[in-house]
C-alpha cells in the first residue's frame, strides 16, 4: 500500500476542496470566467460541471433506497412502537428548539451590528417568489397517496411515513415476516456499501463543485454587502460552535471536539453540494459509523432532519429580514420579528433540504410580515455561497439532535464517539474487495459457469 493510501478520505476531501476554492477564485479573479472562453466553456461550465452534477446526482441516487431499507430495519430494530413516538417526539421538539434558538441569536446579532441601515440603493436583480406551501397541505401530503410516486419525486416525509408504517406492519405479522427483515437488512447494508463507493470519487468531485462555484461567484458583490456577509457568516460560525455544541454537551455530555472533528465529511459534503438531502447518505453513515449511534435511530433522525431541521437557514432568514427591514427603512417592532421567528421555524418544516431553498422560506416570511420581496434581489448574488455553509451547518444540527436522541435511549455507543479513528475511510478501502467477498465472489462465478 502506497503512502498516499493511507490517507484518510476526509483528509484527501478537505485537500480536493482547497484546491477548488484555490483555482475557482484564481479564474474569478483574473477574469478568466468570462462567457465563452475557453477556461469557462471547457472548465468551469464543461469538465466542473459535469463531474459536479454526476457526483451530486449519484449521492441523490442513493437517498431514497438508503432511507426506504434503512427506516424499516431501523423500526424492526427498535420493536417497540412506543420508542419509536419517543425518537420522534424528542427529535422534533429539539430540531424546533434549536432553529428557534438560532433564528432569535441571529436576529438579535444583525438588529445589534444595524446592517442595511442608510443603505437606501435599490438592486438590478430582482426576484420572483416561488409560493411556498401552506400547513395545512404539508400536514396532507406527508401521507402519500402513491408510496412509489412519493419515492420517484424524492419527497422526503411521505417516504419516511410509509417507511415507518411499513415497518410497523412487518412487525406486527411477526416471525413470517421474519425474511422480510433479513432481506431490508442485507439491502440496507448493500446500499452502505454503495455509499462508500460513491465517497471514493468524492475528491475529485468536491474540487470539481467547490473550483466551479468560486469561479462563478460575484466576489465584487461580496465586498458590497460585506455587512450582510459578515454578519451572517457570524452568527452562522457562532451556532455552529458555540450554541450547538453547547447544546450537546448539556443534553447529552458527550464531548463536542470530538464532534467538531467526526462531522467535517458531513459538512464538506453539504458545503460543496448546497443540499441536505443530497448529504443525507454521508451524514447517516457518519453518525453511525464515526460516532456509535444505533441505526434505528439515525435512519429516522437523519431525514427527518435534513427535511425539517434547517438552523442554518433560519439564521440566513433572521439575519437577511433585519439587513432588508433596514435598507428600506421599515421598523418591524417586537410584534413583527416574533412573527418572523414564528413564521421561518414553520416555513422549515414544509420545505425540502435541497439548495436555494431558503430563498422561497425567506419570501414567505415576509410576506407575512410586509417586507418588500423585490428586496430579496439585493442578496441573490451572494445566495449560493451563503447557501453552501448554512448548509454545512444544517446538517451538523441534524446530527448534534441524532446523538443526544441516541444517547437519551441508550442507543449511542460510546467506545465508538470517543475513539477518533472509529468509522474512518482510507482512500483505498472505499473500493476495495476484501479477500473472503472476493474468494466468494469466485466461487459464485465458477457455479454460474457450471
Ligand atoms: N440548501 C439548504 C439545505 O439543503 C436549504 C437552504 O437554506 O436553501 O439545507
Amino acid at each position: 500500500m502506497g503512502r498516499d493510501n493511507k490517507m484518510s478520505l476526509t483528509m484527501k476531501v478537505l485537500v480536493g476542496m482547497g484546491l477548488g476554492i484555490a483555482l475557482g477564485l484564481a479564474i474569478n479573479l483574473s477574469g478568466l470566467n468570462q462567457p465563452g472562453g475557453v477556461v469557462q466553456q471547457w472548465f468551469v461550465d464543461g469538465l466542473f460541471l459535469v463531474a459536479g452534477k454526476m457526483f451530486v446526482n449519484a449521492l441523490k441516487m442513493l437517498v431514497v433506497p438508503l432511507v426506504f431499507f434503512s427506516l424499516i430495519c431501523g423500526v424492526c430494530g427498535i420493536g417497540d412502537i412506543r420508542v419509536l413516538g419517543r425518537v420522534g417526539g424528542r427529535s422534533f421538539m429539539l430540531y424546533l428548539l434549536t432553529t428557534a434558538i438560532a433564528i432569535a441569536t441571529a436576529i438579535a446579532i444583525a438588529a445589534s451590528a444595524g446592517i442595511g441601515s442608510g443603505m437606501n440603493q435599490v438592486s438590478e436583480a430582482s426576484f420572483t417568489a416561488k409560493a411556498a406551501p401552506p400547513l395545512s397541505e404539508v400536514l396532507i401530503a406527508i401521507i402519500p397517496t402513491n408510496p412509489i410516486g412519493a419515492m420517484a419525486r424524492g419527497d422526503m416525509l411521505p417516504i419516511i411515513f410509509f417507511s415507518i408504517l411499513l415497518g410497523v406492519s412487518i412487525l406486527m405479522v411477526g416471525r413470517k415476516a421474519r425474511p422480510v427483515v433479513v432481506g431490508a437488512e442485507i439491502a440496507n447494508e448493500i446500499m452502505m456499501k454503495m455509499v462508500t463507493l460513491v465517497m471514493a470519487v468524492a475528491p475529485y468531485a468536491v474540487f470539481a463543485l467547490i473550483a466551479r462555484s468560486m469561479a462563478n461567484l460575484g466576489l465584487e458583490l461580496l465586498a458590497q454587502l460585506a455587512g450582510y456577509v459578515v454578519v451572517l457568516v457570524g452568527a452562522l460560525l457562532l451556532h455552529l460552535f458555540v450554541t450547538l455544541m453547547l447544546v450537546l454537551k448539556v443534553f447529552s455530555g458527550l464531548s463536542p471536539r470530538l464532534f467538531l472533528r467526526k462531522i467535517r465529511n458531513a459538512q464538506v459534503f453539504a458545503f460543496s453540494t448546497a443540499s441536505s438531502n443530497a448529504t443525507i447518505p454521508v451524514t447517516y453513515r457518519t453518525v453511525t459509523e464515526r460516532m456509535g449511534v444505533d441505526s434505528s435511530v439515525a435512519s429516522f433522525t437523519i431525514p427527518f432532519g435534513a427535511t425539517i431541521n434547517m438552523d442554518g437557514t433560519a439564521i440566513m432568514q433572521g439575519v437577511a429580514t433585519v439587513f432588508i427591514a433596514n435598507v428600506y427603512n421599515v421598523d418591524l417592532g417586537l410584534g413583527g420579528y416574533l412573527t418572523v421567528i414564528l413564521m421561518s421555524v414553520l416555513a422549515s418544516i414544509g420545505t425540502a433540504g435541497v439548495p436555494g431553498v431558503g430563498l422561497i422560506m425567506l419570501s414567505m416570511v415576509f410576506t407575512q410580515v410586509g417586507l418588500p420581496i423585490e428586496g430579496i434581489g439585493l442578496i441573490l448574488g451572494v445566495d449560493r455561497l451563503m447557501d453552501m455553509i448554512r448548509t454545512a451547518v444544517n446538517v451538523s444540527g441534524d446530527a448534534v439532535v441524532t446523538c443526544i436522541v441516541a444517547k437519551s435511549e441508550g442507543k449511542l455507543d460510546e467506545a465508538v464517539y470517543n475513539d477518533p479513528e472509529a468509522g474512518q475511510l482510507l482512500v483505498d478501502e472505499a473500493v476495495r474487495l476484501d479477500e473472503e467477498a472476493e474468494a466468494e465472489l469466485a466461487r459464485t462465478v465458477e457455479a454460474v459457469r457450471k
